[in-house]
């Protein structure tokens, strides 16, 4: 197999080179030459991320010991539709923390330098919620032409998605999951279960919560982050319409706190709406665990952002205090 290694080398080379002269936007172009040159079994495997240009590793001895995740059927790497990497005015690139089961960069944008780390995940279910994406890079531009409004005690992190496959597959049901077709928000550790009781669930397609907890390379990506930095409030968006969701099992007091100040800064419902459904392994309850305070916020439908509510609801992020 030293060919296909050969030519991977060769990519790469030219990917630093891309990025050098023409800045992320030369992904795509990358991307095609590389599918271009992959054998056509390559579109069901997944690409190991050592083979990629990781600029953030996770420590090894800190996560999970996680079972191994097996090649899938929904692969999305041949369909290049993912919004390319956006680069600000100025050359500001994202931190790759990074990658999808089908090779997608995970970027995370940092504002701040402050003690008090705060944290915006979006795009946890893809394409189905790619609304939340679209406000996050929404926030990333704001955030960056009034870059005041970031206390000077405050780091922010925004994870604009977590899901690149999901997103890239498709703008509704089928963009939900990842491209092992595993429900992210049920793949984490805290509560986890591979299977629920779908009554009052999302039941639009088949989901899973994964081979085990933290089996995805997003979740895992998203837990080495989590367990090496100090994230004292975190925001998990979703869409849409169900109200702000404390995070913890049974929710965590100052979560619910955090939840009805956000409630009150958007008119987002708090209490939630309870749908019947119960949750397992989500991103807010295990971010709970690990110790901050967390929350799931959803948006009003399934297309608007919602901006000028969320700035408000960032205001009352960056300035949380437990
Ligand atoms: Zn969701």
């Amino acid at each position: 197999m030293s060919a296909p290694r050969h030519k991977k080398e060769t990519i790469w080379t030219t990917l630093a080179w891309v990025l050098n002269i023409a800045g992320l936007g030369g992904i795509a172009i990358v991307a095609v030459a590389y599918l271009a040159l992959q054998p056509v079994s390559a579109a069901s495997q997944p690409i190991s991320t050592a083979a990629l240009p990781a600029t953030y590793t996770p420590d090894p001895n800190s996560l999970l010991d996680l079972p191994t995740v097996t090649p899938n059927p929904r692969s999305t790497l041949i369909v290049v539709q993912t919004p390319t990497p956006f680069v600000l005015a100025g050359g500001t690139r994202p931190l790759v923390i990074g990658y999808s089961v089908s090779g997608r960069p995970i970027e995370v944008y940092t504002f701040g330098n402050g003690e008090k780390q705060r944290m915006i995940v979006a795009g946890i279910h893809g394409g189905y919620e790619w609304n939340t994406i679209a406000l996050a890079d929404e926030l990333i531009i704001h955030i960056y032409e009034n870059p005041n409004i970031i206390p000077s005690d405050v780091t922010l992190y925004i994870l604009r998605n977590l899901n690149p496959d999901g997103d890239a597959r498709d703008h509704g049901y089928d963009g939900r999951v990842n491209d092992h077709g595993v429900d992210l928000n049920r793949n984490f550790p805290t509560n986890w279960s591979a299977e629920w009781d779908r009554d009052g669930c999302w039941d639009y397609g088949p989901t899973t919560g994964g081979t085990g907890p933290g089996s995805e390379p997003e979740t895992r990506t998203l837990m080495g982050f989590l367990q090496t930095h100090k994230i004292e409030a975190l925001i998990s968006y979703h869409s849409a319409a169900l109200g702000v969701f404390p995070g913890g099992e049974p929710w965590e007091k100052s979560s619910i706190q955090f939840a009805k100040e956000l409630a009150d800064a958007t008119d987002y419902s708090f209490p939630p709406l309870d749908t019947g459904c119960t949750f397992t392994g989500t991103l807010a309850d295990y971010a709970v665990e690990l110790g901050a305070t967390s929350v799931d916020m959803e948006l009003s439908t399934h297309t608007n952002t919602d901006f000028k509510k969320n700035l408000k609801a960032l205001d009352v992020l960056l300035n949380w205090k437990k």
